[in-house]
Formats: C-alpha cells, sequence, structure tokens
C-alpha cells in the first residue's frame, strides 16, 4: 500500500478495487462484505500508517470526483461534493467562485469525503463551521442515508466516522457564504502574516495563497521532492487536558517557562504538542530508525524521510517521542492519523 499513502508505507493488501462514484462504492464494499473480508475505505492515503503486514481483506480506493450547487439562495450556497474529489481542488473552485468558508483548509491533502472524519481543521477554520450534512453507506443497516450535521459529533479532530467503520462517505454537503471575504481571521500567524487583525477579513485569494506559502514553508503541502512533507501532517493531536492536568504540567514545565496553550470548552486547556515535543529534547530533523525522522521544518511531522523505511521504524520513532514527552511533562500524546495493522 505504500504507493497509495502520503507517508510512503504499508505492505500489501489482499485485494485493491477502485470506485469512480458513489454507486460504485457501495457496490464495491458490498462485494467484499459479501466475501466476508474487512474491508478499508481510502481515499488520498494522508492520514493512515499502515503496517508492514498491509491489509488482510479489500481496499477500496474512494476515486469519485465532482461537486454540484444543490441548494442556494442570496446569501449562501450548498454544495455537495463527492467523497473522492481531492481536497484541495474543491477550495480553489470555492475561492475562485466568491463562495467564503473553506479559503483557510487550503493546500490540504486528501479527499473532500475524509474531511468529516477528523473534522479536518487548519488556521482558524475547520469543516464542521460549514458541512451541514454527510451523504453515507451504512454497513451496519445496509442503506444509503444522509447524516445532519449536528449528528455527526464533530469535535477537535474527531467525530462519530473516525475509528469506526461503519459508515462510508459518499458525498459531503458544505453551506459557503456569498462574498469576496474570507470569514474573519482568527489564527494569529495567518492575522500577521495577512498584515491584519486577528478577526479582520481579507479578499478570499489572498487568504488562500498565505495559508498555502506558510503551510509550504512548514512542510505541509506535499510535495514529491521534498521528504519532508512524506508525512501525514501532524502526527499528534493537542492533547486537552483537565485543569488540574494542566496545573501539573505547568509546574513540571516551570523551569521553561509558560506552556502554550488555548482554553477549551469547559474547563479544559489545549496545549500545544510541538512545545512539549521540542521541549521534550526531539527537535525538528530528530532522526528515527531506517531514515525516519522529525520533519526539519515542523516538530509534529514525522516523516519517512528516507522513502525507504518501514511502519516499525516510524512507529518506533512515534513510540520513542510520545514516551519522551510522558516521562517529560507527565501528558500523554495522542496519534492523529488512523492506525491500520500497527499500534503505537
Ligand atoms: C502534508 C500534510 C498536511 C496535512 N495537514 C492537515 C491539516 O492541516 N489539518 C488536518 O486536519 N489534517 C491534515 N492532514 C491530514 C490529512 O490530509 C487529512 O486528514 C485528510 O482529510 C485525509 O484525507 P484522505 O483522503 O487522505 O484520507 P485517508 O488517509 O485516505 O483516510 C483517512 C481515514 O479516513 C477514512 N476514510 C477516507 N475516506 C473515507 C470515506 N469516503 N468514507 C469513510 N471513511 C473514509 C479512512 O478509512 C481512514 O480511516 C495533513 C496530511 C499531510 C500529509
Amino acid at each position: 500500500m505504500a504507493r497509495y499513502t502520503t507517508l510512503r508505507l504499508g505492505g500489501a493488501a489482499r485485494r485493491l478495487e477502485t470506485a469512480t462514484s458513489a454507486e460504485q462504492i457501495v457496490q464495491k464494499v458490498q462485494e467484499a462484505q459479501g466475501r466476508d473480508e474487512p474491508v478499508l475505505v481510502l481515499a488520498g492515503g494522508s492520514n493512515v500508517v499502515i503496517g508492514d503486514q498491509g491489509f488482510p481483506g479489500t481496499v477500496v480506493l474512494v476515486r469519485s470526483r465532482g461537486f454540484r450547487v444543490v441548494a442556494e439562495d442570496a446569501d449562501t450556497v450548498t454544495v455537495r461534493v463527492e467523497a473522492g474529489e481531492p481536497w484541495d481542488d474543491l477550495v480553489a473552485a470555492t475561492v475562485a467562485n466568491g463562495w467564503s468558508g473553506l479559503e483557510c483548509l487550503s493546500g490540504i491533502p486528501g479527499s473532500a469525503g475524509a474531511t468529516p472524519i477528523q473534522n479536518v481543521g487548519a488556521y482558524g477554520q475547520e469543516v464542521a463551521e460549514t458541512i451541514t450534512g454527510v451523504q453515507v453507506y451504512d454497513r451496519t443497516a445496509g442503506s444509503v442515508g444522509r447524516i445532519a450535521a449536528a449528528d455527526c459529533g464533530f469535535a477537535y479532530r474527531g467525530s462519530i466516522f473516525k475509528y469506526s467503520d461503519r459508515w462510508v462517505v459518499l458525498s459531503v454537503d458544505f453551506r459557503l457564504t456569498r462574498s469576496p471575504h474570507s470569514t474573519p481571521v482568527r489564527y494569529a500567524e495567518l492575522a500577521r502574516a495577512l498584515d491584519v487583525e486577528v478577526g479582520g477579513r481579507v479578499p478570499l485569494a489572498d487568504a488562500r495563497a498565505t495559508v498555502l506559502r506558510l503551510r509550504a514553508g512548514k512542510g505541509m503541502v506535499l510535495d514529491a521532492a521534498d521528504p519532508d512533507t512524506w508525512s501525514v501532517g501532524s502526527f499528534f493531536t493537542n492533547p486537552v487536558l483537565e485543569r488540574e492536568a494542566y496545573e501539573l504540567l505547568r509546574e513540571r514545565a516551570a523551569d521553561l517557562g509558560e506552556p502554550p496553550s488555548w482554553p477549551g470548552a469547559g474547563d479544559v486547556v489545549k496545549v500545544s504538542a510541538a512545545w512539549l515535543i521540542d521541549k521534550a529534547g526531539f527537535a525538528k530533523g530528530h532522526p528515527g530508525p531506517e531514515g525516519v525522522a522529525i520533519s526539519t521544518k515542523h516538530t509534529l511531522a514525522l516523516t519517512n524521510h528516507s522513502g525507504t523505511a518501514t511502519a516499525a521504524a516510524l512507529v518506533a520513532l512515534a513510540r520513542e517521542i510520545r514516551d519522551g514527552v510522558h516521562d517529560r511533562f507527565g501528558v500523554t500524546l495522542h496519534p492523529e492519523p488512523v492506525l491500520i495493522n500497527c499500534v503505537i
């Protein structure tokens, strides 16, 4: 599977099927179920770590394309996007059409259909803000239906879809605002780069171009020539700590200054995984076995830098970092990608 994942890792699948429409996705999944085989629905392969043993069943590659307007009024358009549509092609089209709401999510690899899975987010936007519903094939019920956004369980890098193979996403509805301007810029680094106050709005094309530039500088835009991008993006989520755990962290980090943090919903605090990793002694470029390494541009990205490593080597590096951070700060990091046939 290495050639189907951005980490360039993963052993063989027993069977590989390509589906180019929603109907074919359902059909291929049903056929595999009929053979009593496990099924892995895979699109861009940019958020999975597939183990060296591969996958003992059918991998259905989602390659459906396109989007269309399904509702509109004076202020908004609702677009229905086929699951396999490359995400950044969609974002580019919305910016070109003057539809505001996805511009800060420019440059994220993968498919539109995978964005609800972990409520994809970056630079102050997340898809939960614009998704109105998701068309799914429910493998348990054996039927096609629609799940409204309120029932998707969207959370920080999560939803009811993550770690569940019950639902196969066939298409996603996004409601976008007709506007030549971005949504209010929430992310301080982006606001600085755009030379606006946090909360200001900028032309859509400026938001997109600046996000792409910032992301490229961090190795967060796929580039076949740049091994720093042979990753799954951020490997660990930012830990969300109860107040007590946060105060313990502050004590243990007292010699390092205040850990960067953001208030969460309720009495929880989200802390920077990149800061924890760096301060635990894992700098950019930190090497693991077989040429895996932390990206030289971003502390959170673990890369198959040599292009020839095994998933076991990547997992070993991830473990070393997770354990090192735990030993130093008492905080457990959790992986952001979906691990298939491997464990950390
Ligand atoms: C360089 C780089 C930068 C990144 N930056 C970001 C970022 O800024 N923010 C962010 O949130 N993510 C980021 N990611 C992670 C990743 O791009 C996103 O999570 C993306 O949405 C994954 O899409 P995909 O099509 O590649 O999914 P895959 O990797 O193919 O699949 C991921 C998971 O979703 C499931 N899945 C995929 N399609 C479907 C479907 N149609 N129905 C049901 N299940 C499905 C798979 O089974 C798997 O469990 C980055 C990755 C890379 C490599």
